[in-house]
């Protein structure tokens, strides 16, 4: 159906009411900035779908998916709604990109008030559209960048102290208060690569193939799958290089038997305490997942939106290979928007057995 093809006024006005693009116009739907151009016909102007200006006849419309294409259809851009320029979104991402470059280069944490001076708007304003964007809040962006400054100057450092004074803080004091909260353990272990922390752990059989659990004094730090039980603790070495692995006693057994059940039938539940490590982001991340119910699944679009952060898909995807959890925290439930399964830290076919498994349980209860 071209628009270049002669048809009567009636016709034209039908096919842009068919056009799910016209509904965004008439509503000015913020949402399909950036998505799309109209021209009109009789002014022989282009427009963003959010123009101002009144809206045409719809006889007279023309969708162009790019600016390029409405301008080699002749049309000329509208001096209102400026369609060359970058979009607000746009704007926005740009702004808030060199506001975390900034929060990182700042030797200590830059204030709310100090970021919204530099973005030229109300620390309110500031604070909402930095979380939409990354996630975060601006402080937890800024503990997490400190975060990775710690672990960096920990590992290029001599000293304990001298890698306080290189991640930034100036009192030692303040720095004991946070590392074990940005470490999950204290510097000196981190910095030992987990020497003298004991992580237990066993490896067991299941329907998946094998499956390491290990925990440390916390809870259940790692549940990995895999074919080669060899090669899991050969993982788990190298994720913990100095730390002791000790093979686990009874009571390990006891939790290993228990993960494995719940791999098995995981409708009943896991109740194990977990020692979770990762980003505030993460976190929020991981959290979500395991509010999505057995049985179902949630595209990473739907977990954006969960948290609060609904531009930040890229991310939610990233959190989720980030995922030691296997099951545990159930990054197996997230899916593509169109449903298809995407990848698997573990491999995408335990991915499907473990949906289908899920599935097939809550179907037959
Ligand atoms: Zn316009």
């Amino acid at each position: 159906m071209s628009q270049r093809t002669q048809t009567s006024p009636s016709a034209r006005s039908n096919a842009t009411f068919d056009d799910p693009r016209w509904a965004a116009v008439v509503t000015r739907d913020p949402r399909a900035d950036g998505q799309f151009f109209y021209a009109v016909k009789t002014t022989g102007i282009f427009c963003r779908p959010t123009c101002g200006a009144r809206t045409p006849k719809p006889q007279n419309v023309a969708f162009y998916a790019t600016q390029d294409a409405a301008e080699q259809a002749g049309f000329r851009p509208c001096k209102r709604c400026r369609p060359g320029q970058p979009t607000l979104d746009e704007q926005r991402a740009v702004l808030v990109t060199s506001l975390c470059r900034y929060i990182e280069q700042s030797e200590v944490m830059p204030s709310l008030d100090d970021l919204a001076q530099r973005a030229q708007m109300s620390p309110h304003h500031l604070h909402r559209i930095f979380k939409a964007i990354t996630g975060v809040t601006p402080r937890a962006y800024a503990t997490a960048t400190r975060s990775r400054r710690v672990r960096n100057a920990l590992s290029h450092n001599d000293t304990i102290t001298e890698a306080i004074y290189a991640a930034g803080y100036n009192a030692n004091g303040r720095f004991y208060e946070e590392s074990d909260r940005l470490l999950g353990m204290t510097p000196k272990h981190y910095r030992n690569g987990g020497a003298h922390t004991s992580i237990r752990f066993a490896v067991g059989e299941c329907a998946l193939g094998a499956v390491l659990v290990a925990a440390s004094t916390r809870g259940i730090c790692a549940i990995t799958l895999g074919d080669d039980p060899d090669a899991l603790v050969r993982d788990l070495q190298d994720r913990f290089p100095r730390a002791e692995l000790v093979g686990g006693d009874t009571k390990f057994e006891q939790w290993i038997a228990q993960v494995i059940g719940f791999i098995e039938t995981p409708e009943q539940g896991l109740n194990l305490p977990l020692d979770v490590q990762g980003t505030a982001f993460q976190q929020r991340v991981w959290y979500a997942l395991q509010e999505i119910p057995v049985g179902t699944t949630a595209s990473y679009t739907e977990i954006a939106e969960r948290i609060g952060a609904p531009r930040s898909v890229r991310a939610v995807a990233g959190a989720c290979a980030a995922n030691t959890l296997a099951v545990a925290i159930p990054c197996h439930r997230v899916v593509r928007n169109d449903g298809g399964l995407s990848g698997y830290r573990w491999g995408v076919e335990r991915k499907r057995a473990l949906i289908e498994r899920e599935a097939a349980a809550t179907a037959a209860s």
